[in-house]
C-alpha cells in the first residue's frame, strides 16, 4: 500500500496520489479523474461503453450482488431483488418514507419507528448503506480496472438538500466500499467547479443550478465568495424526473394502441420493453422531431399473431405531455429565489444539470424563466462527477492556486450505547465550526450521563483517541427517553475543541476544552487512517450488530415494561406468543448474527404492534369515564 502523509495544517495528502470524484446519483452514477497529462477533468469509461453506471443492485438466489447494465434488465421482471434508488433511503427511517412506501418495488421493512430502514431481500436484511457500497465497489473496481491502479480515495458528492444522517451514511457506504472518503461535496458545488466557477479567489458570483435527473428535481442558489460557496436554497420535488417522462410516453403510446394498463401489469416482460422503448424515444427526440418503432404484441388470437404495437411520437406531442411537470419545476425555481431572498436579475449563471436537462423543452423554459441564456456545455450526467474530480484534485495539493481552508485531520464525536463512535465533526471539516445535537437517557430515573470525547475514523471508541471525559449530573428524573440532552462541539480558530452537554428540560449544563491535535504526530495521523480503512469492513459490520442488538434491547425492555402493567389488555394465547416471540429474540441476542436479531425483532414487532393501540384505544376510553390516567 502506498505510504501518505497528512499535513495536520491543511489536512491535504502530501504526495501526488490519484484520488477520484464519484457522483452517486439516483439514477446513475459514475467515477471521474484529473487526467493526468492534459490537466483536465475526464470521466472514466470502459473502451466503447457509457461512463454512466445505473445505481441498481440485482441479488440473485444466491444472494450474490451485481450492477449497473446488467442489473437493470431485471427492474420490472424481478422486482423484489432488483433495488433501485437506493439513495432515496439513505440515512432514513421508515417513518420518513411511509408516504411514499408504494414506489419501492421491493421490501422495505415497516418497523413503524424512527430507527434506520433495511431492505429484506430473501432472508437477508440490507441497510441502504450497504446497498450503495454495492455500487461504489463497482465504481471503485471499474476506475481501477481502467486506471491500473488501486483507487482508495474519492470525494463524493450528495444533494444540498442532503443532512448530516444522510451525509454520514454515504461516508460510511464510502469507507465499507474501501474507499477513504475525504470530502462530501454538495453536487452544485462540484456541478460549478466544472464550470470553472469559484475558482478565482476574487470571484463574487451568484448562481442557479437547475438539476433534473431520473427521479428527482432540486434547484439551488449558490453564492460564491472567495472560493466558498454558500447554498443560499434549494427546493425541489424528490418525486419528478426522467422516468416520469417515460410513464407519461408509455401511457400515451397505450391510448394511441387502445390498450389497458392491465397489459403491462400482467406482463412484465412486455411492460420492461415498453420502458426502455420510452426511454429510448424520449432520448432520441432530444435531437430529433420524430420517433417511430414497435413492439410485438404477445397476444395471438387462434393461429394469427396480433398486428405489432406502433409507437410512434413527435417532439410537439412530448412536449405537450411534459409541460406540466416543466411547470411544476419553474415554480420551484421561483421559490427557490424567494427563499434565497435574490431575484432573477441578480442570478449571473445558470448552471443546467442532469440527463434530462438534455430534453430541448426543459432547456428552453428555464432559459425563459431566468431570462439568459442557460449553461449546458458540459455533459450534464457527468457534470457533477467532474466536478467532483475537480475537488479531489485540490484536496490532493495538485492545484497549489487553490488555498484551502483549515481543515480537522480526523473525526471528533461522542460514545453512545453500545461502546459506538457517533461523530459530530467528520474529519476534513473547515475550521472553525459548530455541531450541536439531542441525545438522551436510557434508564428510567438517570440522574447523570457519561459525556466521552473521541478522536478517530473507527466505529468502536476503544479503537479511537480518547480526548476527555465527564459527567453531566444534576438531570432531574425522568423516564428514560425524556430528557433531552444537547451535546455541541465547538472548534474556534485556533484548533481548540470545547464540548458543552446541556439537559434542556432543566437547563444543567457542563462543559470541557480539549486541544484535539495536542501530542499527535502526523504518522499517528496517517496510522488511524489506514486502519480505519483496512479494518472498514469489521468495523461496519460491528456498528450494524451492536445497533441491532441496542434495537432489540430496547424493544424486550418496552415489552417487559408493557405487559407488567397492561396484561389485562391481552388475551392468554397472545400473551403466550409475545412470550414465545420475546424467548427467541431474546437467544438471538447472544449470538453474532445481525439479520436473525432484526428478523427476531421484527417478529416481536409485528405481534406487539396492535397492542399500542389498544392501549390509545383504553386510555381514551377510561379518559372520557372522568378519570385520572396514572403512568
Ligand atoms: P440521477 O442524477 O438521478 O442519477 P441522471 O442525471 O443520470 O440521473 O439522469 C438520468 C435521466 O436522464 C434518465 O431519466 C434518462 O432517461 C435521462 N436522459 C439521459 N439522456 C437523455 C436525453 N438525451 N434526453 C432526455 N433524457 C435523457
Ligand atoms: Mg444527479
Amino acid at each position: 500500500m502506498a505510504k501518505i502523509s497528512i499535513n495536520i495544517a491543511t489536512g491535504s495528502l502530501q504526495q501526488a496520489e490519484m484520488i477520484v470524484g464519484i457522483d452517486l446519483g439516483t439514477t446513475n452514477s459514475l467515477v471521474a479523474i484529473i487526467h493526468p497529462e492534459t490537466k483536465k477533468p475526464v470521466a472514466l469509461k470502459e473502451h466503447g461503453t457509457s461512463s454512466l453506471v445505473p445505481s441498481i443492485v440485482h441479488f440473485d438466489q444466491y444472494g450474490n450482488a451485481t450492477v449497473g447494465e446488467e442489473a437493470k434488465q431485471y427492474l420490472e421482471t424481478e422486482p423484489q431483488n432488483t433495488i433501485f434508488s437506493a439513495k432515496r433511503l439513505m440515512g432514513k427511517s421508515f417513518n420518513d418514507v411511509k408516504n411514499n412506501a408504494g414506489f419501492f418495488t421491493y421490501k422495505v421493512i415497516d418497523d413503524n419507528t424512527d430507527s434506520l430502514v433495511k431492505v429484506q431481500v430473501g432472508d437477508t436484511f440490507y441497510s441502504p448503506i450497504e446497498l450503495s457500497s454495492f455500487i461504489l465497489k463497482e465504481l471503485k473496481q471499474r476506475a481501477e480496472h481502467i486506471l491500473k491502479t488501486p483507487v482508495t480515495k474519492a470525494v463524493i458528492t450528495v444533494p444540498a438538500y442532503f443532512n448530516d444522517a444522510q451525509r454520514q451514511a454515504t461516508r460510511d457506504a464510502g469507507k465499507l466500499a474501501g474507499l477513504d472518503v475525504l470530502r462530501i461535496v454538495n453536487e452544485p458545488t462540484a456541478a460549478s467547479l466544472a464550470y470553472g466557477l469559484g475558482l478565482q479567489m476574487d470571484e463574487e458570483k451568484t448562481i442557479a443550478v437547475y438539476d433534473l435527473g431520473g427521479g428527482t428535481f432540486d434547484v439551488s442558489i449558490l453564492r460564491i465568495t472567495g472560493g466558498i460557496f454558500e447554498v443560499l436554497s434549494t427546493n425541489g420535488d424528490t418525486y419528478l424526473g426522467g422516468d416520469d417522462f417515460d410513464r407519461l410516453i408509455i401511457q400515451h403510446w397505450l391510448q394511441q394502441n387502445n390498450l389497458s394498463e392491465d397489459l403491462l401489469h400482467n406482463n412484465k416482460q412486455l411492460s420492461q420493453t415498453f420502458r426502455l422503448k420510452a426511454e429510448e424515444a424520449k432520448k432520441y427526440l432530444s435531437s430529433n422531431d420524430e420517433f417511430n418503432s414497435s413492439i410485438t404484441s404477445p397476444l395471438t388470437t387462434h393461429h394469427s399473431p396480433i398486428a405489432p404495437y406502433a409507437l410512434r411520437l413527435t417532439t410537439k406531442d412530448f412536449n405537450a405531455l411534459i409541460q406540466p411537470l416543466i411547470d411544476k419545476t419553474i415554480a420551484s425555481c421561483s421559490n427557490a429565489l424567494k427563499d434565497a431572498g435574490v431575484n432573477k436579475a441578480e442570478i449571473d449563471t445558470i448552471v443546467m444539470v442532469g440527463g434530462s436537462t438534455r430534453v430541448p423543452a426543459v432547456k428552453n423554459a428555464v432559459s425563459a424563466f431566468f431570462g439568459k441564456p442557460v449553461n449546458d456545455m458540459v455533459n450534464p450526467d457527468e457534470v457533477v462527477a467532474l466536478g467532483a474530480a475537480i475537488q479531489a484534485d485540490i484536496l490532493a495539493g495538485n492545484n497549489k492556486d487553490f488555498l484551502l481552508l483549515d481543515i480537522t485531520p480526523l473525526s471528533l464525536g461522542i460514545e453512545t450505547m453500545g461502546g459506538l463512535m457517533d461523530v459530530l465533526i467528520p474529519r476534513n471539516s473547515k475550521i472553525p465550526t459548530k455541531v450541536g445535537r439531542q441525545y438522551t437517557t436510557h434508564k428510567d430515573g438517570q440522574g447523570s450521563m457519561r459525556i466521552s470525547v473521541f478522536q478517530g475514523e473507527r466505529d468502536l471508541v476503544k479503537d479511537n483517541r480518547r480526548l476527555a471525559e465527564f459527567n453531566l449530573t444534576g438531570i432531574p428524573g425522568m423516564p428514560a427517553g425524556m430528557p433531552k440532552v444537547e451535546v455541541s462541539f465547538l472548534i474556534n480558530a485556533d484548533g481548540i475543541l470545547v464540548v458543552t452537554a446541556k439537559e434542556l428540560r432543566s437547563g444543567v449544563q457542563q462543559s470541557i476544552e480539549v486541544k484535539p491535535q495536542y501530542g499527535l504526530t502526523d504518522g499517528q495521523v496517517e496510522q488511524m487512517l489506514m486502519d480505519s480503512i483496512t479494518h472498514a469492513k469489521d468495523d461496519i459490520k460491528t456498528r450494524a450488530l451492536v445497533e441491532a442488538r441496542t434495537e432489540g434491547e430496547q424493544i424486550l425492555g418496552v415489552t417487559e415494561k408493557f405487559l407488567t402493567k397492561n396484561s389485562s389488555l391481552i388475551t392468554h394465547e397472545e400473551m403466550l406468543n409475545t412470550a414465545a416471540a420475546m424467548q427467541a429474540l431474546q437467544l438471538a441476542l447472544t449470538m453474532e448474527d445481525k439479520n436473525l436479531i432484526q428478523a427476531k425483532t421484527e417478529e416481536l414487532n409485528e405481534i406487539t404492534r396492535p397492542f399500542a393501540e389498544r392501549v390509545m384505544d383504553a386510555a381514551i376510553s377510561t379518559a372520557m369515564k372522568g378519570q385520572k390516567i396514572l403512568e
